[in-house]
């Protein structure tokens, strides 16, 4: 992403969604079902597979923390972005944390783990607003049964580019003009959270095959001096260009995201992505007999 010479082709809005009907996930997370959707299926959107965005949403006080009790997960990574509220987790390998407003938990799930997602304790007595995604990030066929992995992030700890006209970009993964993000990927991945002051124009460039797309948190912004994307709504760009812009019509937090599509088969099956039926039916079996590990609920 740096600096060319050669005159490149701007990458065009493909399509702007709004956040469709709200489901639930458990008793703690509310979310929007962005990926996988209709037109934007897995191929279409590889390496990314599910987008789940809980918008913001006001939880009452309470003893017994919201969430979703143990699960498996095996051949991708799940990864949580908190922006209001606390989320918690535990795993089958003893691994666990709280992240805090702003911060990211990025699971490698691999061969496979059990977990359980649910509010923080203290976040759970004093309830409050509650907004986060959970993003799911294929892994490459030779990455599927790697060893499980979990990287805490803080927001501390994030790559920061301060931008010209006011605001700054956090660098969750990849690269921001020369800024590095501190997760790990198996396969070429950026993410960051773009948070430009009112007025303030972003120049973003990836190679023309990547997938990406930018959701909208707080705020709006402008694509391409003409695209409108309004708070809560997901723009999918096409495969056409490279570089595009986005200017914040107000102060805005936007997470973007941009990926080397895996061109592999994929296979799902609920909480396992593998790339064959086959693996879906050793993944469920090997469920069935315990080789997750085991985790209270
Ligand atoms: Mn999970």
């Amino acid at each position: 992403m740096g600096q060319s010479t050669k005159t490149k082709q701007v990458r065009t809005v493909e399509r702007i969604v709004a956040p469709p009907a709200p489901h639930w996930v458990g008793d703690g997370f509310r979310v929007h079902g962005f990926l996988p959707h209709g037109p934007l299926d897995a191929e279409r959107m590889s390496p990314f597979f599910l987008l789940d965005y809980n918008s913001k949403y006001t939880f009452q006080p309470r003893e017994i923390p919201y969430g979703v009790g143990p699960h498996p997960h095996r051949g991708f990574e799940t990864v949580t972005i908190a922006y209001k509220g606390r989320v918690a987790h535990h795993d089958s390998r003893g691994g666990g944390g709280v992240i805090g407003e702003g911060d990211v938990q990025w699971i490698t799930a691999g061969s496979g783990l059990l977990h359980k997602e649910y509010h923080e304790k203290e976040f759970t007595r004093t309830g409050g607003e509650f907004q986060m995604v959970q993003l799911w990030v294929n892994l490459p066929a030779k990455d599927k049964m790697t060893e499980p992995k979990y990287q805490a992030i803080t927001n501390a700890e994030m790559g920061r580019k301060d931008l010209s006209g006011g605001g700054y970009v956090e660098v969750i993964a990849g690269e921001f003009e020369r800024v590095k993000g501190p997760a790990t990927t198996f396969s070429p991945v950026h993410l960051y959270n773009l948070k430009p002051k009112a007025g303030a124009e972003i120049k973003l460039s990836f190679p023309a095959a990547y997938t990406t797309a930018i959701l909208a948190i707080e705020g709006s912004a402008t694509i391409n001096g003409e695209k409108k994307l309004a708070t809560d709504h997901l723009a999918v760009f096409a495969n056409d260009g490279e570089d595009f812009t986005v200017k914040a019509d107000e102060d805005a937090v936007l997470l973007l995201m941009s990926g080397e599509p895996l061109n592999e088969p994929i296979a799902q099956y609920g909480p396992f992505l593998m790339n064959t039926n086959a693996q879906i039916a050793e993944a469920i079996d090997d469920f069935r007999q315990g080789k997750f590990g085991y985790l209270e609920g």
